[in-house]
């Protein structure tokens, strides 16, 4: 005897936005998919889990090929054909109970979980959902048509939980049909399910203001990174210096391999070290001839858009300029716009200032510039 639970990936749903099926999308850090199948293969009640895949995610189905007590089985035509072919992959094992879920709902508890399974020990079928409290309407072009009784309504979540044996019996047997889930098609074929009280967190991440609310539900596990950058470069011969993006008029400039942007560097840097994905060297190498005097906004604007693709927003970003001249101040605002302009955040995010060293030191001899920056990513 033991539980399983299906989880359905295979859906193409692009209405939430990105470009990508929903379930590869990041959220709070982690792709949906990932905290999905974190919350059944972390449960301690949950055996084993199928993830139903479309065919074409290749690269998921070799990420998770040696997942322990993951199964992966290929989605079909329909989701009903993807929760079949997940029942067919359990069909030799001593399943009794099976919860199906859909991938999109991230933010179902442990307790629900086992909410489900515990209505099992006494039904067929169990399954989540919430009594709907906003009155209910009928429409038609943009007009209210009629008010709908809302007594003994209730708005289905997942998961859907079952006897194995019987729902895949129903499955099978409703294999012409394609039933809207799969509480209907144990009702179809006589199975009693009951309710569950489900949780209003429990959301099925559907348009593109979902995540946010997803990622607010998921606040407790969340993921906040901090990161630091430092970095030096020497005075040479010039009649400007780079700094966070603005030239600034000086008898001498800043000497390195590409603009020496000395503040821009660090901030860069502190992104990367938040991620852990080491420096700017090891992303933009200086052995490589074609970043010679390149633009420092180039290693920055990766750097913004490597946090994005692993679910990150910047949360704010301080950097400190170390220099006896020249006087950073009154440029401080147009630096901080435009650190803003390259990372597309909104004003307020990003500090700039300076400090002197009281001239000890290299920077007080004012044989260079230092700089370092501190940042906070925090999940998009
Ligand atoms: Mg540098």
């Amino acid at each position: 005897m033991s539980n399983a639970a299906i989880l359905v990936a295979a859906g193409r749903g692009l209405r939430a936005g990105g470009g990508v099926p929903k379930q590869w999308r990041p959220l709070a850090g982690r792709r949906v998919a990932d905290w999905t199948l974190a919350r059944f293969l972390d449960h301690p009640r949950i055996d084993r889990v199928v993830l139903v895949l479309a065919p074409e995610d290749r690269d998921a189905w070799a990420e998770f090929a040696d997942r322990p007590g993951l199964i992966l089985s290929e989605g079909g035509e329909t989701r009903s054909a993807s929760v079949r072919n997940g029942l067919i992959a359990l069909d030799n094992t001593d399943c009794t109970k099976v919860l199906i879920h859909d991938i999109a709902r991230p933010c179902v508890s442990d307790t629900l979980i086992s909410s489900v399974l515990d209505a099992l020990d006494d039904a067929p079928g169990a399954a989540p959902a919430l009594p709907v409290t906003d009155a209910l309407w009928t429409g038609n072009e943009g007009a209210v048509t009629g008010v709908q009784d809302r007594n003994g309504v209730f708005a289905a979540q997942t998961p859907q939980g079952f006897a194995y044996a019987a729902i895949r019996d129903a499955h099978a047997a409703a294999h012409a049909g394609e039933a809207a889930d799969d509480v209907e098609v144990a009702r179809a074929a006589g199975l009693r399910v009951v309710i569950v009280p489900g949780e209003p967190a429990n959301l099925k991440i559907t348009e593109p203001g979902d995540f946010s609310r997803a990622a607010k539900e998921l606040q407790g596990e969340m993921d906040v990174r901090t990161g630091n950058g430092f970095d030096v470069h020497r005075f040479g011969p010039g009649d400007r210096v780079m700094l966070c993006g603005v030239a600034v008029p000086h008898e001498r400039g800043l000497q390195g391999h590409s603009d020496a942007d000395v503040g821009m560097h660090a901030l860069t840097d502190a992104i990367y070290g938040a991620l852990a994905e080491g420096d700017i060297g090891r992303h933009f190498p200086p052995s490589d001839p074609q970043w010679k005097g390149a633009e420092s906004h180039i290693f920055l604007r990766h750097a913004g858009k490597l946090a994005a693709a692993r679910g990150y927003a910047l949360g704010n970003a301080d950097v400190t300029l170390i220099c006896e001249r020249p006087k950073v101040g009154p440029h401080a605002e147009a630096m901080q716009a435009a650190l803003e302009g390259i990372l597309g955040v909104g004003p307020g995010r990003i500090s700039v200032k300076a400090t002197t060293s009281e001239r000890l030191g290299f920077t007080g001899r004012e044989e260079g510039i230092a700089a370092l920056a501190t940042v906070t990513l925090v999940p998009a």
